[in-house]
């Protein structure tokens, strides 16, 4: 029975993350959602019932444990909440803010129905929560106790690539006393976390503090060196490396292959990102790198990716004075998009303009190459596809033409095949990415481990680190029994 005076927690209202003001935050990349203060996150957490068998840990890709690190929030402990998530997840600050938790462990609260598409609102604010604590943890200086080994210090292990999936690594293996060295081919670490997720979803003193907290550890990065290139995965080997991971990512973009796709300023989204998120474009001339926006943009696709590309490119017609007129093209309804719904919902709140089932047909540009047109054609939804989305059917003769002066094509991304292309020891699918035992994560080259994107494809932050945990545990093991 409920104690008098107690609210049944079934029936509190979730506590809504303070935001920032959609008008001030679209003309600018200042981080948009603000958090939980600890009234806020002490009231969020309250809601959570406790369940015997709590169902949403088994929609975190990393299982952590999150009735326990909950319930260590509403006791106000939220040293032991950190320590609690920094056991299946090195990065909770990260995550708290880009994990879909509405497809992962907020859909599987007891709170939402079942048989949803994603989470209720009801459901607990899990990531939010996650969010909270993570960034007690960073702001306290707060670390895992560190277990050196002395047997292990005596080793080596290079990371090719320095997202997620290396990030995560790395920081096991230093942990652990292993010398660890991170080879990236950009000049700056971080992967997507850095050139393609906009500072105002994840600004950047949250990843800094992570790759300082590596470096701290003892990690050592060598940017600007793309193996594959520069050195071939065996020479590191024969260099003495006792053990490799890849964490190579899946960085290549995915094209419409409709006429005019080459047209000037017709970007691919990773082009497009990289230009405003890496070399800070938006900040163009302070920063050498420049960026084309045009006046009616279309940004083609409907994941994370898509989402990222049209709220950046609307606050940058925003910086520049410009009318804001940005449009998401998407073949699917609302429904089947798979991006975050939080960011359909701050892109429809800052100004980006959505038009579903409609199919890109052709590009037209001017005499000078510039793109100025867009032929599509209304679509309407068939049966299921092997994804499990309703599949788009064109309608023949319904075109239609919208102006566009520039386009962002953000209709997926496939595996880095730098050196998986020059190393054929090296077993690939035919999508290509790397195939590896999926209880060690070795690949078919004997102490080369893989994880993140290169494995399965595009996926998510959580997902690519909850590789690399189960890699570093392999590399673990194997150099412990060397
Ligand atoms: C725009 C965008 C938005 C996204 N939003 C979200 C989100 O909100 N939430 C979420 O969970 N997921 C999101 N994702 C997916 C998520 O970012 C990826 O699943 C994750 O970053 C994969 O991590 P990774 O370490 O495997 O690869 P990456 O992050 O791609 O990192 C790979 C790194 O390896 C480097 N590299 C590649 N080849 C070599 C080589 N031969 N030598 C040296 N270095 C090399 C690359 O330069 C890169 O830095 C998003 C993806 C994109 C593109």
């Amino acid at each position: 029975m409920q104690p008098e005076g107690t609210v049944n927690p079934m029936k509190k209202e979730p506590v809504r993350v303070r935001e920032e003001d959609s008008s001030k935050r679209s003309a600018s990349f200042c981080e948009v959602v603000l958090g939980y203060n600890e009234a806020e996150a002490l009231k969020e957490a309250s809601r959570c019932i406790q369940c015997k068998d709590p169902s949403c840990s088994r929609g975190c890709p990393v299982g952590i444990d999150i009735k326990k690190f909950i319930y260590q929030i509403t006791r106000k402990e939220y040293k032991l909440a950190y320590l609690t998530l920094r056991e299946k997840n090195d990065f909770p600050s990260i995550c708290g803010r880009v994990c879909p938790a509405e497809y992962q462990c907020r859909k599987t609260c007891v709170f939402t129905k079942k048989g949803s598409a994603f989470a209720s609102e009801q459901a607990i604010n899990i990531h939010f929560l996650e969010r909270f604590a993570g960034d007690y943890g960073k702001n306290n200086d707060l670390d895992i106790p560190i277990k050196k080994n002395e047997k292990l210090s005596k080793y080596k292990v290079a990371i090719v690539g320095s997202g997620p999936a290396g990030m995560a690594v790395a920081g096991e293996l230093a942990r652990q006393g292993i010398r660890v060295t991170m080879y990236e081919g950009l000049h700056k670490p971080g992967g997507v976390l850095r050139y393609g997720i906009p500072p105002f979803r994840l600004p950047r003193d949250i990843l800094d503090f992570e790759l300082d907290s590596l470096s701290k550890l003892g990690a050592r990065l060598v940017p600007n060196y793309i193996i594959g290139k520069a050195k071939g995965l065996q020479e590191l080997l024969d260099e003495g490396y006792d053990a490799v991971f890849l964490g190579l990512g899946a960085g290549i973009p995915t094209f419409l292959g409709i006429k005019g796709e080459n047209l000037c300023n017709v970007y691919s989204a990773n082009e497009f990102l990289a230009r405003v998120n890496l070399m800070s474009a938006f900040k163009f001339p302070e920063f050498h790198t420049p960026v084309n926006i045009g006046k009616s943009i279309v940004v083609i696709g409907g994941g994370n990716t898509a989402m990222d590309a049209a709220r950046a490119a609307l606050r940058i017609q925003k910086i520049r004075g410009m009318a804001p007129d940005t449009t998401v093209l998407y073949r699917r309804t609302e429904i089947e998009m798979p991006a975050r719904r939080l960011e359909i919902e701050h892109a429809r709140e800052e100004g980006v303009k959505f038009r579903f089932l409609s199919s890109p047909e052709e590009f037209s540009g001017d005499e000078t190459g510039f793109v100025k047109k867009l032929r599509c054609l209304e679509c309407k939804l068939g049966e299921p596809d092997s994804s499990g989305r309703r599949r788009p059917i064109a309608i023949p003769g319904s075109d239609y033409e919208v102006d566009c002066d520039m386009a962002v094509i953000a209709i997926g991304l496939l595996a880095n095949q730098v050196l998986t292309r020059v190393t054929p020891e090296l077993a690939t699918d035919k999508y290509s990415d790397v195939i590896v035992n999926k209880e060690t994560m070795e690949t078919s080259m004997k102490n080369v481990y893989a994880g993140g994107d290169i494995v399965g494809g595009e996926g998510t932050v959580i997902e690519a680190m909850g590789m690399a945990k189960k890699a570093s545990r392999a590399i673990i093991k194997y150099l412990l029994q060397k």
